[in-house]
């Protein structure tokens, strides 16, 4: 594939959560795989770390890796992007991938464009879908104007860089028959980095990318007090509390709540949106979901063209109801 199209080797940058791989990059190499089965490629990833050993390297290459680059060095102890993006642009150097794929979460966000201006690539980020052309030529599919259209991208230069964000794409199955190569690399600690790290934040506690079931609320609650109310629905139910945006600008809750273009995207079994009119940015984060139910007091709203179920009314007067209803059929009573 040298010379002809962008898809011939394809790097997949690997995400350490803790000791875990993030399952953004497993969504990565499926994409990959897909990418370098249509050209003919080699897909390749590259795992950074303090302690990671090939038991690690090898998981990359059953999630559909040929070919993985690690990086096992002290240096990466603490999550300083300057000096992954610095190893990682030493890594493109060398082994001229040419497309790389991050993912598009805090940490991909802050490495991919420090390593696309040192390659002097362009990077498009945020991007919900990837294709090839009939020349080989990577497509990169992201929303703009506030996700009313989407962007058809192509990168004049190489490598083709995109973060791509988490849920979009399709993990494959763990396949512990496939075999690749696993490549150590040395790190390279001496460079110049200004940056000071003070101590790292508290990791959230909700992850609400991954929850199972999701009651979120909108402007339509009229207050904070009524994500109480959600919140009493979602423990019952095992589940989560989501918002649309209004909410989180309000200050009535969290922003890690938030779904949608600017928040998170979900795929959850069951959605219930109470109070939220289904703005396309809000749709962006949620329309995915197995099972949507709405409930709301306009029966004009347009959540209710993509709810599975749609209650018009009072939520204030609705949710009660499942409440009441749930619990006396927990205690035999319904
Ligand atoms: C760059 C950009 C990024 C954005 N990102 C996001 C994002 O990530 N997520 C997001 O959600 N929005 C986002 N928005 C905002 C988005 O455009 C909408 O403004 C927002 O989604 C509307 O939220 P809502 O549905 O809660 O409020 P509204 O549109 O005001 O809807 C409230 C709904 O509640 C209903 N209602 C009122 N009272 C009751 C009641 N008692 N019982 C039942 N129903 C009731 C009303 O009929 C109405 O349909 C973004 C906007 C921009 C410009």
């Amino acid at each position: 594939m040298e010379g002809k199209g962008s898809g011939g080797k394809v790097l997949v940058v690997a995400e350490l959560r803790g000791e875990a791989i993030h399952p953004v990059t497993f969504e990565l190499l499926g994409k990959g795989r897909e990418i370098v089965e249509h050209t003919g490629g080699e897909l390749w990833s590259v795992v950074f770390g303090s302690n990671v050993d090939k038991a690690k390297a090898s998981e990359l290459i059953y999630y559909g890796a040929d070919r993985v680059f690690l990086f096992n060095d002290p240096v990466f102890s603490s999550l300083n992007t300057m000096v992954y993006a610095h190893n990682l642009t030493r890594l493109c150097r060398e082994e001229k991938p040419d497309i790389i794929l991050i993912g598009a979460t805090c940490f991909g966000r802050s490495l991919g464009p420090r390593v696309a201006a040192a390659r002097e690539t362009g990077l498009t980020a945020d991007c919900i879908d990837l294709r090839i052309d009939e020349n080989g030529e990577l497509i990169q599919i992201r929303p703009a104007f506030v996700g009313n259209i989407l962007a058809y991208i192509k990168t004049k230069t190489k490598p083709v860089m995109s973060t791509v964000r988490y849920k979009v794409m399709r993990a494959r199955e763990k396949d512990k028959s496939r075999s690749g190569l696993i490549i150590e690399k040395t790190a390279e600690k001496s460079f110049q980095d200004r940056i000071r790290l003070v101590g790292e934040a508290i990791p959230k506690k909700l992850n609400i990318a991954d929850a199972e079931i999701i009651v979120a609320g909108g402007r339509g609650l009229g207050s904070a007090e009524g994500f109480r109310l959600l919140g009493e629905l979602a423990s019952l139910l095992g589940g989560v509390v989501g918002s649309s945006r209004p909410p989180v600008d309000d200050g009535w809750i969290r922003k890690e709540h938030q779904v949608g273009y600017s928040g998170s995207i979900v795929k959850p079994r069951l959605y219930i949106a109470c109070g939220i009119s289904g703005s396309p940015q809000h749709l962006f984060g949620m329309k995915d979901a197995e099972t949507i139910i709405a409930i709301n007091s306009d029966p004009s709203a347009p959540i209710f063209r993509v709810a599975d179920y749609g209650i018009v009314g009072d939520l204030y007067q609705i949710i009660p109801l499942m409440v009441k209803e749930i619990k006396a059929r927990r205690s035999g009573l319904g």
